[in-house]
């Protein structure tokens, strides 16, 4: 999508290295982060909102957070992680592709 920043992260125009990478997403450090650990995972397929995903995309995003556990270790989320979708302009969203935040590497305020 022309434009979109994390577009241009998954295609390489933006450089930022990728901690883990698979065929449908990809998660990279958060450029401004809000915990110890601070993370992004980002599906490599560019829609704006939960409420525009497909049944497959619903099906992917699924797949990718069941590989979190799995992937928590090597990220240094060995006491746990809390996950965000931030969706819309309340929420604070300013990056309009879809997007997990991944918080931990500490004992994070309720
Ligand atoms: P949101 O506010 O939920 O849309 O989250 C967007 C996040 O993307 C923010 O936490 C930003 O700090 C982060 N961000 C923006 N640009 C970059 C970048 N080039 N590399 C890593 N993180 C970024
Ligand atoms: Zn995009």
């Amino acid at each position: 999508m022309d434009g979109c920043i994390f577009c241009m992260i998954a295609g390489g125009v933006i450089p930022s290295p990728k901690v883990y990478e698979d065929e449908l997403m990809f998660i990279i450090s958060d450029i401004y982060p809000k915990a110890k650990k601070h993370y992004l995972m980002i599906p490599k397929k560019h829609y704006k909102l939960l409420a525009d995903m497909t049944e497959g995309d619903a099906a992917d995003l699924s797949r990718c957070l069941k590989k979190l556990p799995d992937l928590a270790e090597g990220l240094g989320l060995t006491n746990g992680f809390r996950l965000i979708i931030n969706q819309g302009t309340d929420a604070g969203q300013t990056v309009f592709h879809l997007h997990v935040h991944i918080l931990g590497g500490e004992e994070l305020p309720i």
